[in-house]
């Protein structure tokens, strides 16, 4: 289970910037201890627990890098064509069983093993082949169209670090060293439940002052992006007698307790009430909007084991921004992730904005090719944090520094698109 301490979220302050917030994580959480074996196949997505060094050179042995013919660059005339005798014919997979001959040529395809004492290779298209010979012309750079052993990565240095989010070019670099399974952390596992009296499951019918829930179905799959495991406990009424003892249940066998809804000041917000009586809670008015304040806190499971508990705003567009910036680097940090850079793109803005200073804004654009070519952000119509086509509608996120107060039609601004935020 996460080792957490009751008091790991405190944090006095009136606002929360997203850096400080980032770093409250980092330095108050500790990753799962749990470590385990995954074959190579299933190994997208999880956070590598160690360091992984490579066991062999790649490429392992030096290696044409076309169709052509191996020489050695002694031989060459500097000036003119040199005329060379074939000699030998080396295809991939097999290894010429002499050394190069001085004045002759190998014919070698892509990937073969370089003869013995043939340091350069001329690609076939270049050279002119006759009666077993093979005219070459004069200017090659030695070395040139040769792959050495070890050039991808040498024996013994760091293939892969630990922490990295396994990619699937990662899990093919392992496999080309010939690994069979890697070691990563245990999936995290996330509880999440709906909060609400007027969410009604999709497949049912929909009461006078009902809405389906969306958020079970947004925020399982962005869990699930971030290579944890969800159960998914369904939606709870604002009843704190239902709500207590269901998020004690499920921080029993739980890291993460999430929860949408009921956690502004309203008095039909019940899930403040329900985490102090089963644990501890603060909110973070995290600086950033759309996102009302975050309740974080911890609750007591049985056999004295810990759960994080996050309750996000119940406004779909809210829950999304706020799960990116809050439970996202939580849940990485509990896999011993290293979160990634968030590199926004600049691009041009197509619309005027004023924001207030001291937090960080999130604007949902569309990108589309202005006039001259230049891609440009449309702010969706809809700013509600609750329009869901705003989101569907859109590609990304313009970020908005604390300090920006003005965005003008036409200036720089950086675009983060979903899929950098998710997962
Ligand atoms: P709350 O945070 O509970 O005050 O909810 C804020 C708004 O979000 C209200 O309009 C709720 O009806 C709506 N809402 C809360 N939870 C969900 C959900 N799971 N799916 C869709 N809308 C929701
Ligand atoms: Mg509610």
């Amino acid at each position: 289970m996460a080792q957490l301490t009751d008091d790991c979220f405190a944090f006095s302050g009136p606002l929360l910037p997203v850096d400080d917030l980032e770093r409250i994580i980092r330095d108050r959480i500790d990753p799962v201890p749990e470590i385990e074996t995954v074959p190579l196949l299933r190994a997208r997505g999880r956070t590598l627990a160690h360091d992984v060094r490579a066991p062999i050179n790649l490429p392992p042995f030096d290696n044409s890098a076309v169709d052509g013919y191996a020489v050695r660059h002694a031989d060459l005339n500097p000036d003119t064509d040199t005329t060379l005798i074939v000699a030998d014919r080396i295809t991939a997979g097999r290894a010429a069983t002499h050394p190069i001959a001085p004045g002759s040529a190998i014919r070698i395809f892509t990937g073969a093993p370089m003869p013995e004492g043939a340091d350069t290779v001329f690609m076939q298209e270049d050279v002119r082949a006759e009666d077993g010979r093979v005219i070459v012309p004069p200017g090659l750079k030695p070395g040139s169209n040769r792959r050495l052993a070890g050039e991808d990565i040498a024996a013994g240095s760091i293939a892969l670090p630990a922490g990295r989010v396994l990619s699937i070019a990662d899990v093919a670099l392992a496999s080309a060293l010939g690994l069979t399974g890697l070691s990563v952390r245990r999936r995290i596992r996330v509880a999440l439940f709906s909060t609400g009296d007027e969410l009604t499951e999709p497949g049912r019918p929909l009461g006078r002052a009902q809405l389906y829930d969306a958020n079970r179905a947004l925020l399982a799959g962005l869990i699930e992006a971030l290579g944890a495991s969800v159960t998914d406990l369904g939606i709870l009424p604002d009843d704190p007698a239902h709500l207590a003892p269901a998020l004690k249940e499920a921080a029993g066998d739980h890291d993460l307790v999430l929860t949408s809804g009921g956690v502004s000041t309203g008095e039909a917000d019940h899930v403040r009430d329900a985490v102090e009586a089963v644990g501890s809670l603060v909110f973070w008015r995290v600086a950033i909007k759309p996102g009302r304040p975050v309740a974080m806190g911890v609750i007591s499971g049985s056999q004295d084991v810990n759960a994080a508990f996050v309750g996000l705003p119940g406004n779909p567009v809210a829950a999304f921004v706020t799960f990116v910036r809050v439970v996202r680097p939580l849940l990485m940090r509990l896999s011993g992730a290293n979160p990634p850079l968030l590199v926004p793109l600049p691009v041009r803005a197509a619309f005027g904005y004023r924001k207030k200073q001291g937090r960080r804004e999130y604007v949902r654009v569309a990108l589309r090719r202005g006039a001259d070519g230049v891609i440009e952000a449309h702010k969706h119509r809809q700013e509600g944090a609750g329009v869901l086509t705003s989101l569907t509608e859109t590609d990304g996120l313009v970020e908005l520094s604390e300090n920006t107060t003005t965005v003008e039609p036409g200036s720089t601004v950086g675009f983060l698109p979903y899929a950098s935020l998710i997962g």
